[in-house]
Order: structure tokens, then C-alpha cells, then sequence
């Protein structure tokens, strides 16, 4: 697939990607010029408080492009460091925060019960400590979650986190999770596993979720979409998400990216 099949003259966004992280140090000016190219308006980049490293090369990613605003959390992958101490991950996001002025959402943060990298337990504390955070600093909240839905749901009803809103970043529940998350005002943002064949499950909750609920976004570097599957991914493949999430609903591209534009700028206050 060429760099020709981006220029569909559609604006787009991408509401997460990590190209502050180490596979993007290389060529970070080349993939910002084909995000760019691709009509990227804007594009939420996720900063782990617990990464020195990718916090700094946040910077260089701000100042290459104007486009970038920041989301920071601890992600539940990392909760294990802050065993005994949830408060402390809250901190630690919290000093970031405040020397970043593009900071727009607390996240990623949540529960990952697939991988289970850290205990169950630390990884509740270390979520509900983030959404507090949010909520004293007024910023949405970017949720992971996965294969944790009852827990993940308790917490933000426990929490009262539909007082900031927020997304539930790379979607893959079924309708009747769609729901839920609709049902507490939150947001879906769908990743390139919406296109791949076998997400058939996916491909309703595509079809289902109200215009101004839905974002789109790359995750990248993980997650290319069909036809990139397997290579590192990046921001101007959200284009793809866009495109088949418009077949899905017999819709127009350039809806479905003006509709992700606006909850972005709705959502995020660029
Ligand atoms: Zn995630
Ligand atoms: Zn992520």
C-alpha cells in the first residue's frame, strides 16, 4: 500500500498513540510528515509517568508537531511498581502534569486482567488513586481495560468518574459493554482491529455507537491495521480505522473523521 492511498482529503485524528515511546526515536520526523499528510488535526499522545525517558521525548514530539496533546497516567501494566503506595503513581502523574502545559487527560489507566503484570489488587488502588487525580485536576480519564469488565465499571461507579467523562481507549467489548460505557457517558475509541476479518463482534459495536460518542485512533506502534498487519504502526493509519468504519455503517469517511474531530476537540479541548 503506497503513500498515495492517504490522501483522501479527509481531516483525521488520533485520539492514542504512543510515538513518544522508543520505536519512534529513529524517524520521528518521517512519521509525523505521512500524519501530516494523512490530515492529522490532531493526535493525544500517551506520556507513562513512570517513563523519564518517554516523558522527555515528549517534548521533542511536542515541538515537532503542533498538533500533539499530552494524556499521562500510570498504565496497570506498571501498577506493580507502586505496590504499597498507590498514592504514589498518582504523584508521579501528577508532577508530569504540571510542567506540561498540552496535558489534556489523565490515562492510560485501568485494569488488565489478560496479562495480570501486576496483582489485581495494586492495579484497583492504582486506578482509583488516577481517577482522583482526575477529578481534582478536571481532565478526562483514558481507560485500559481488559478482561476486567465488572471490576472496571465498579471502580468508575464507585469513583463517580462520569464527573470528568472520559474514553475507553482500543475497544474490543461486545455490544452489550458498549452499552455500559454508553449508559455512563463515556466515549469508544476503535483501533485497527476493526479491521481485521475475524472481528465480527467488533464490527456491530462499530455500527452501533452514536456519532458523537465515537473516536478513532492508531495505538501505535501496536495495532497496525489490514493491509500494515503485523509491521509497527503508526499515526496516518488511523485513515484505515476511519475507512472501515464507514463501510461498516454505509457511511462517508469524511463523517466519520469530522465526527471523531469534533468529540477530540469536544473531549480534549485542543
Ligand atoms: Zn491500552
Ligand atoms: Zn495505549
Amino acid at each position: 500500500m503506497g503513500i498515495g492511498s492517504w490522501f483522501l482529503g479527509i481531516d483525521v485524528i488520533d485520539s492514542h498513540c504512543h510515538i513518544a515511546g522508543p520505536e519512534f526515536v529513529q524517524d520521528l520526523a518521517a512519521v509525523i510528515d505521512r500524519a501530516r499528510r494523512a490530515k492529522l488535526t490532531h493526535a493525544l499522545v500517551i506520556l507513562a509517568a513512570d517513563d523519564a525517558a518517554e516523558v522527555a521525548q515528549g517534548q521533542r514530539v511536542a515541538h515537532a508537531w503542533d498538533a500533539v496533546r499530552f494524556s499521562i497516567g500510570v498504565h496497570p501494566h506498571a501498577a506493580g511498581k507502586f505496590a504499597g503506595n498507590p498514592a504514589d503513581a498518582a504523584k508521579a502523574v501528577d508532577a508530569v502534569i504540571a510542567e506540561e502545559p498540552l496535558a489534556r487527560a489523565c490515562g492510560e489507566i485501568g485494569l488488565d486482567y489478560h496479562y495480570d503484570f501486576a496483582p489485581r489488587e495494586v492495579q484497583q488502588q492504582v486506578f482509583r488513586e488516577q481517577i482522583r487525580l482526575a477529578k481534582r485536576r478536571r481532565l478526562p480519564i483514558v481507560i485500559h481495560t481488559r478482561e476486567a469488565e465488572d471490576d472496571t465499571f465498579r471502580i468508575l461507579d464507585e469513583e463517580t468518574a462520569t464527573d470528568i467523562g472520559g474514553v475507553f481507549h482500543c475497544f474490543t467489548g461486545d455490544r452489550a459493554m458498549g452499552q455500559r460505557v454508553l449508559d455512563i457517558g463515556f466515549h469508544i475509541s476503535l483501533a485497527g482491529i476493526v479491521t481485521f476479518p475475524r472481528a465480527l463482534e467488533l464490527k456491530e459495536v462499530a455500527k452501533m455507537v452514536p456519532l458523537d460518542r465515537l473516536l478513532i485512533e492508531t495505538d501505535s506502534p501496536f495495532l497496525a491495521p489490514v493491509p500494515h498487519r503485523g509491521s509497527r504502526n503508526e499515526p496516518a493509519n488511523v485513515v484505515r480505522v476511519a475507512e472501515a468504519i464507514a463501510e461498516l455503517r454505509g457511511d462517508e469517511p469524511e463523517s466519520i473523521g469530522e465526527a471523531a474531530r469534533r468529540n477530540f476537540e469536544r473531549l480534549f479541548a485542543p
